[in-house]
């Protein structure tokens, strides 16, 4: 019997021994099935050995190969370890992070991955050797129009078609593929056309030729450009040069669904390349044959959310990640990792271009920049001549009054739009009616019961909602403390937003667009077409409308609660703050009609909005930046943090002064912070604490955690989990 050591799907740091009979072929990154407790769980043969730690009569025999999918890839086995240990994550949860949910399942998985055939352009004719069968001939007269499947084949060909087609490819005139599911990516509700390639500027050429220049090794290009200055552009046409190369294209975004104008560029761009989608909203089988077309090699471009970064690909040529900046790239729950920065390693142990694209890098790209880590690129102007920057003007709250939480100021500028037959678009990041219900007989505010945090006014559908732990209840008819009858939603939400609006401009189509109204397939497809359009005049919602969208009558932005996030504990509120700004207000004027920007707010002199003013994302940035590195926050120190929770707060801060003890004999180069709640400690129930570790080197904090996660104190009611890079604290 040989041993094979096996990663399962469980949070643990090892790998399990199991035996297998020696006549069974069996090989690294193969799924197998093993007895697990009185389980079955699904796991990924990391090594193969003769021998085990364990004795013999106590390893388990595994209970079969599935065979249901390919070994997984050496690079990507190697990839999951790297992130294992860096991030220090459970290599068997992280490998499974590779494969599509179906190989997680403890049982085979039937593939239904049909194929097709089609007609190979060799130069030497098929047609002389058929001109005696008319059968054949049709056969081949119909493969030269289309590729075919199976039904189809036998439609036209009959019973013996197949065979055929078999003799055929075995003198290479056909060959076969796996069909590309119906589901993806091409969506019949969205009509494109072919699309013709514009003349480069110079900017953008330049850009291309440094790149394609070392096409062939590991290097990070960061692409700067403010929204409109053709960045996509420049992706499209190193997409294509790694086609002509015949490589693959891993193509990141934050959010595929938000962004569905990207995916339908690049298919009018690349008709025949093959393209497919990988994202948490395709269902599970056709995130599987995506998967499969991926790891064949078969499909050119994979176009995916974070979850695609570990993605099998036999011949990667370049990987890009738009909006690099964007923070859903890290994974926040299961295993952490940063999708960016594991497919910066992934593309040195590949040896090929990496290339991160944003109107507002991240502060942690400029600083490798900075540090010659990644090479610049700029594009300083925007693509089309006529389209030109915004004008961004502040709303000084503190001398005048609100209407219906609006100004005059913005009022007149909405009315002028309407007038014209432009657009305007509010952005408002709060959901629901109001914040809270008040009391003003007793200052009872609606608390979430199971919650740190307040209950939203969900007006609309007369409930409250807790949107932490999702609660939902009727509206109370009178207050619980004392009685009063008259309670007050308090502040304003899209909802309460929506309604001013409609009774500010009765006349107007308004589109509100949040979390609550956009549950559905494709229904970003329907809203952003609608837009183009022309079929809305005035747009509100949330951060979503952020994204990288262009709509031509678009030429008025209004920001109304900027303030409530100027002042945050978090490190990097600031930035945050400002990209959004940045990136909410390249949102106006894209097209030849000029943009306005007006922000709503009672700090007019703050700095962030002067730099908003001018447009200048680096000067800023680098203000920043600076102050970074003078109180000793990353991008120039290290941040790890243990969180923990348990049934009460008390019992979670016991264990990580517990923790804190430990670290601090064992490690003198970090910085152990003490353990505090985190900010909304108490959540469904549960309440949350955290330790926070800092070091001025990467190595020391690493050192001290590979020792101290596997030895952790073990409290039945606690559960921790570790955050590497957080990108919350
Ligand atoms: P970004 O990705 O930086 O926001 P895009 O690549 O989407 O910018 O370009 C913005 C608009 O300008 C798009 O409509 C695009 O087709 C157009 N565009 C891009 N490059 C050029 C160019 N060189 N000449 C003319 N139009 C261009
Ligand atoms: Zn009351
Ligand atoms: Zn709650």
């Amino acid at each position: 019997m040989a041993v094979i050591r096996v990663a399962l799907d469980i949070p643990v740091y090892d790998l399990f021994d199991y035996l297998i009979a020696d006549n069974e072929p069996i090989s690294i990154g193969d799924r197998v099935i093993v007895p697990f407790g009185h389980r079955k769980l699904s796991g990924i043969v990391l090594e193969i050995s003769t021998s085990s730690k364990i004795t013999q009569e106590r390893l388990k025999t595994i209970i079969n190969i599935p065979k249901d999918m390919p070994p997984l890839m050496g690079d990507i086995i190697n990839l999951a370890k790297f992130c294992s240990s860096y991030y220090h994550q459970p290599i068997g949860e992280v490998v499974h992070a590779a494969l599509p949910t179906i190989m997680r399942k403890n049982q085979p998985y039937q593939s239904r991955i049909s194929e097709e055939w089609l007609y190979a352009d060799l130069k030497n004719e098929l047609l002389p050797k058929l001109s005696r069968s008319p059968a054949k001939l049709k056969l081949y007269e119909a493969l030269k129009k289309k590729p075919l499947n199976k039904i189809e084949i036998q439609n036209i060909g009959g019973g013996h078609a197949i065979k055929s087609l078999k003799i055929w490819e075995q003198q290479g005139y056909v060959t076969r593929r796996p069909i590309a599911p119906a589901s993806a990516p091409t969506d019949v509700s969205t009509q494109f056309q072919p699309d013709v390639a514009p003349e480069l500027n110079p900017e953008q050429k330049q850009a291309i030729d440094s790149i394609s220049q070392e096409f062939n090794q590991f290097i990070v290009w960061l692409l700067q450009g403010i929204t409109g200055s053709g960045k996509t552009e420049i992706y499209l046409r190193l997409i294509e040069k790694a086609i002509q190369a015949e490589k693959q294209v891993l193509m990141m975004v934050p959010e595929i669904n938000l962004t569905p104008q990207l995916s339908q560029r690049i298919q009018a761009r690349f008709s025949s390349a093959h393209m497919v989608n990988l994202h948490s909203g395709l269902t599970a089988q056709d995130r599987f044959q995506n998967w499969m077309q991926a790891q064949s090699g078969f499909a050119s471009i994979i176009l995916t959310t974070r979850l695609g970064v570990f993605t099998p690909l036999p011949r990667l040529g370049l990987i890009i990640i738009d909006e690099e900046h964007d923070p859903s790239y890290k994974q926040q729950e299961g295993i952490r990792y940063h999708a960016r920065d594991v497919a910066i390693m992934r593309g040195k142990s590949a040896k090929i271009p990496v290339l991160l694209g944003s109107a507002t890098p991240s502060l942690e790209s400029l600083a490798n920049v900075g540090q010659a880590r990644y090479r610049h690129l700029l594009v300083s102007t925007r693509a089309n001549p006529e389209s030109k920057l915004p004008r961004v003007s502040l709303v000084d709250l503190r001398s005048i009054q609100l209407n219906d939480g609006l100004s005059d100021q913005v009022i007149r500028a909405i009315q002028l739009r309407i007038e014209r037959g432009e657009q305007s678009m509010l952005f408002l990041n709060r959901r629901g009616f109001a914040p809270v219900l008040y009391c003003p007989g007793c200052g009872w505010i609606s608390p979430c019961k199971r919650c740190s945090s307040n209950m939203v006014v969900h007006l609309y559908q007369k409930t409250l909602h807790c949107h932490h732990c999702g609660t939902v209840e009727p509206i109370p008819s009178s207050c619980p403390e004392c009685g009063e009858l008259d309670l007050r939603p308090i502040g304003m939400g899209t909802q309460r937003l929506e309604t001013n609006l409609s009774k500010l401009f009765p006349q107007a189509r308004i589109l509100r667009i949040d979390r609550d109204n956009t549950q559905g397939k494709n229904i970003f497809n329907q809203i952003f077409n609608r837009i183009a359009m022309g079929d809305v005049d005035i747009i509100l919602g949330t951060q979503m409308l952020t994204k990288g969208h262009d709509f031509p009558k678009l030429t008025l932005v209004i920001i109304l609660n900027a303030d409530s996030m100027l002042f945050s504990s978090d490190f990097r509120a600031q930035e945050r703050l400002f990209t959004q700004l940045m990136q909410v207000s390249g949102r106006s004027g894209r097209a030849h009609l000029a943009g306005e920007v007006l922000i709503q707010t009672s700090f007019p002199a703050h700095p962030i909005f002067r730099a908003v003013q001018s447009q200048d994302f680096s000067t800023f940035a680098h203000t920043l930046l600076s102050e970074r590195k003078n109180l000793g926050f990353p991008p120039y120190t290290f941040l790890a943090v243990l969180k923990a929770e348990a049934s009460e707060l008390a019992i979670a801060l016991r264990f990580l002064k517990e923790v804190q003890d430990m670290a601090k004999s064992s490690h003198s180069k970090v910085t152990i912070f003490d353990p505090v709640p985190t900010f909304m400690y108490r959540r469904k129930n549960r309440e949350y604490a955290q330790l926070l570790m800092q070091a001025n080197q990467r190595t020391d904090l690493h050192q001290l955690l590979s020792r101290l996660l596997r030895q952790l104190p073990r409290h039945k009611e606690v559960k921790w989990h570790i955050d590497i890079d957080p990108v919350e604290v």
